[in-house]
């Protein structure tokens, strides 16, 4: 099944284009091997700059602080540590966040689109068992990533590594790394 969601997260580009015409060769049938679901990568200057990977699992962004954002080559890791559930409607909030209140600074709309998994299971089946194989469509992340859990959950901050896999994509450069994929906007515009 494919959600109507997934449509209006493309709609969200500025310049009305869809993001899914340059994914890259057999990426298969957004059906062929799972649901789609939405995932946002938020750039927030917080007190130290990272990276907020969220993917929607049972009606909510799970999210992971990425200190040095995802990575590109295949084999490469990064360390993705756990933090609190968004709700959905997060996926959207670019701005700036209020001296004195939770991750106070700039968010980005660094990158979004769909994902699915590459196994044949359910995102929290995959999210409690701690080992994510997904692939990403957005518009600067294309490809294959799996998300590790490197330890029994904790009340805060539970560490996992995001792997970046190899998945006959072409390379997806970052283009555009430091502007907004929803405003075309620059840290220093926000
Ligand atoms: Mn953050």
């Amino acid at each position: 099944m494919i959600r109507a969601r997934s449509q209006s997260a493309r709609s969200l580009r500025p310049d009305g284009k869809p993001t899914a015409e340059s994914v890259g060769p057999d990426t298969g049938s957004p059906t062929a091997a799972g649901e789609l679901h939405r995932f946002v990568i938020q750039k927030h200057a917080a007190r130290r700059l990272h990276y907020d990977l969220r993917l929607e699992i049972d009606g909510v962004l799970k999210s992971w602080a990425v200190p040095k954002g995802p990575p590109f080559v295949a084999g490469q890791k990064a360390l993705a540590i756990e933090v609190e559930d968004h709700p959905l409607a997060y996926a959207s909030f670019e701005g700036v966040i209020p001296a004195g209140h939770y991750g106070a600074g700039t968010v980005m709309v660094w990158d979004q689109g769909d994902y699915q998994l590459t196994a044949d299971q359910s995102p929290g089946h995959a999210w409690r068992a701690g080992k994510i194989h997904f692939l990403l469509r957005g518009e600067k992340c294309r490809g294959a990533w799996t998300l590790v859990r490197m330890s029994p959950r904790q009340a805060k901050h539970t560490p996992w590594l995001l792997l970046k896999n190899r998945d006959g994509l072409q390379p997806a450069l970052p283009a555009g790394e430091d502007r907004s994929v929803i405003s075309g906007r620059t840290f220093g515009e926000i």
